[in-house]
C-alpha cells in the first residue's frame, strides 16, 4: 500500500480519471467505472471490478496500471478540462481563470506558478511538498504539468495550463 492520503486519493486516483486512462482499452463505460477498486501499490495503481459483460460476472477483472500512464492521463484530462476554462483577467503574473466550479485566481512567471483551487492546493501541497506517491510525481515530471522555475517544483492544474 502507497503513502496516499484520502484528500490525495480524492483528486487523482478518482473512477474518472481511471475510466479516462483505461476505458477504451478494455470497453469500460463510465457507469461500470464508478464501482471499480482503486489500490495505488509501489509499481502502480491496482484497478479491479467485476465485469459484468464477462460470461462468468464473478471473474474479477484486474489490471495494474504504471505510474507513468496513470501521469499521462492526468496530464491529458487536465488539458481537456483546461478547454473548458477561459481567462478573465490577466495582468502582469496574476490572472483570474473560470473553471466549472467558479473562478480562481493564479500566479504565473517569475512569481511562480499556483492557483486557489482544491486540486492546485492537494497537488502541491500533498504530492509536491509532503511527498506523498513520489513515484506519480515523479512520472508527472515527463508531463507538462511540471516544470521547475528558479530551482523550485512547480505542478500545474487545468487552470495554469491555459496561462502557460
Ligand atoms: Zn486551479
Amino acid at each position: 500500500m502507497m503513502n496516499f492520503s484520502p484528500e490525495l486519493r480524492s483528486q487523482l486516483l478518482t473512477p474518472q480519471l481511471i475510466w479516462f486512462s483505461l476505458g477504451h482499452y478494455y470497453q469500460i463505460t463510465y457507469q461500470e467505472a464508478i464501482n471499480i477498486k482503486i489500490d495505488p501499490w509501489w509499481i502502480g495503481v491496482k484497478v479491479s471490478m467485476k465485469h459484468e459483460l464477462l460470461d462468468m460476472p464473478e471473474q474479477c477483472f484486474s489490471t495494474v496500471i504504471s505510474y507513468q500512464k496513470l501521469a499521462y492521463a492526468i496530464a491529458n484530462f487536465f488539458g481537456l478540462n483546461a478547454s473548458n476554462c477561459g481567462i478573465i483577467s490577466r495582468s502582469g503574473n496574476l490572472a483570474t481563470v473560470r473553471g466549472t466550479q467558479g473562478n480562481y485566481h493564479c500566479t504565473t512567471g517569475s512569481a511562480g506558478y499556483t492557483c486557489t483551487c482544491k486540486l492546485y492546493r492537494c497537488m502541491n501541497n500533498r504530492l509536491v511538498k509532503n511527498g506523498e506517491s513520489p513515484q506519480l510525481l515523479k512520472a508527472l515530471k515527463r508531463t507538462e504539468l511540471y516544470e521547475t522555475h528558479n530551482g523550485q517544483p512547480q505542478i500545474r492544474c487545468h487552470h495554469l495550463l491555459i496561462l502557460k
